[in-house]
């Protein structure tokens, strides 16, 4: 039998398993619903946490770009793609983030899974929290680099690698906002860390970019750690498709660590540039996040926040106490409720789902056994009313479930 044929029986196993995975047909309904094989339901599963990515503001931009610029960029930024777009786009995010200079790139995932191999490689060393993103794994694994993973937020642990290695480049890459707990990395004490060690940090800041900080400039800003007195082994990076609401991510830090990366990152310098639509739709979205309205979008997001957890506190609703679902103690916009096994997360989402509602059930091996879990994510989109909603629905569920 040839090996191509095992493709149906490793499918058939996955289907066995429970873990063949589906995507669903979607279009975007009115507020924070969305319109799901056919069925309007009320999301809490996107990454757009500030609505932006439906924004007048950010549609205009891009109706004007597509006029002056077309639609493809045609060629590499180191050929002839990078467009005056794309280099106001640099130039405004440094100024964003507070940083001396950044790098656009078409995509978050290749972004991270490429600049790893660029700065460190076989006999360095790279020390990596066990709750990081897929792409800062990858890229840890393409640099070819040692690879120290250590337990999450364990930073004793972290200090004593560190201190062990004999490598003489080491780097240390962390989430700033982890993507399935919602908490934040203590990024004082792993920038104090690299500088007792000569480690270059590398931030991910996916989820934090645009929502956290003075004015949504970031994890790294509000730690204080941006400005006249930013370190220079740090290294920033961020998406631009969550709060952002466009595409493609960036990363900054000192001018010749950002000159480094252009010159070795090689999805940079193989991949056609990131259109210009897109720079100048992120351009608009910097606009809103860094001005008031987006000081009013954060503070709308805020809100839900607290009325979600206040809602799914210990003693707010009996039926909810006795399920024993516990809420991750997460202050950004993702609020993962544990539930325990993956099939009771599943049963969870299916009965959340006849209500009308999408929160997404997170199982292993994306996060540890026993603690699957529904990803709530808020947004400014949400009414105070869907949140209510999504309370109402849990303790329904909850009642049902342990009546
Ligand atoms: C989503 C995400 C990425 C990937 O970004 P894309 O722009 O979607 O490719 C990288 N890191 C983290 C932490 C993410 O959550």
């Amino acid at each position: 039998m040839s090996w191509l044929d095992e493709f149906d029986t490793r499918l058939a196993a996955l289907d066995a398993q429970a873990l063949r995975r589906t995507r669903r047909r979607v279009r975007p309904g009115p507020g924070a619903t969305m319109v799901v094989d056919g069925v309007p339901l009320l999301a809490f599963c996107s990454n757009d946490y500030l609505g932006l990515t439906q924004a007048g503001a950010l549609k205009a931009a891009v109706h004007a770009a597509v006029d002056t610029y077309g639609v493809g960029a045609g060629a590499s930024p180191m050929v002839s793609g990078h467009s005056e777009a794309n280099a106001a786009l640099e130039t405004e995010l440094a100024q964003a983030v507070q940083l001396p200079r950044a790098l656009y790139f078409y995509a978050g995932y290749a972004t991270n899974a490429s600049i790893v191999p660029a700065l460190v490689g076989p006999g360095d060393a790279v020390f990596s929290d066990a709750l990081n993103h897929a792409c800062l794994i990858d890229g840890a694994r393409l640099s070819k680099a040692g690879v120290h993973r250590y337990a999450h937020a364990d930073l004793a642990g972290l200090a004593a690698a560190l201190q062990a290695s004999p490598a003489r480049r080491k780097l240390v890459i962390s989430d700033a906002v982890f993507s399935m707990d919602g908490d934040v990395a203590d990024l004082r004490a792993l920038l104090a860390l690299c500088e007792a060690h000569d480690a270059l940090l590398l931030l991910d800041d996916a989820h934090g970019f645009g929502v956290l900080g003075p004015q949504g400039r970031g994890a790294l800003a509000a730690a204080g750690l941006t400005g006249p007195g930013a370190s220079n082994r740090v290294l920033y990076m961020s998406t631009l498709s969550k709060a952002i609401g466009v595409a493609g991510a960036f990363v900054a830090g000192t001018d010749r660590l950002i000159e480094w990366l252009l010159q070795k990152t090689r999805s940079y310098t193989y991949a056609t540039a990131a259109p210009a639509l897109l720079a100048e739709a992120a351009r608009a979205a910097l606009r809103v996040v860094l001005g008031d309205e987006g000081e009013a979008l954060r503070q709308r997001l805020q809100a839900r926040i607290a009325q979600l957890r206040a809602g799914l506190a210990p003693g707010a609703d009996a039926a909810l106490d006795a399920a024993g679902w516990r809420l991750m103690p997460s202050a950004t916009a993702i609020q993962p409720l544990v539930v325990g096994s993956a099939e009771a997360a599943l049963a969870l989402m299916a009965q959340l789902r006849e209500q009308g509602l999408w929160v997404p059930a997170i199982r292993p091996p994306t996060v540890p056994a026993g603690t699957a879990r529904l990803r709530i994510a808020l947004s400014a989109a949400h009414e105070e009313a869907d949140v209510q909603r999504l309370l109402q629905a849990l303790q329904a569920a909850a009642a049902r479930s342990y009546r």
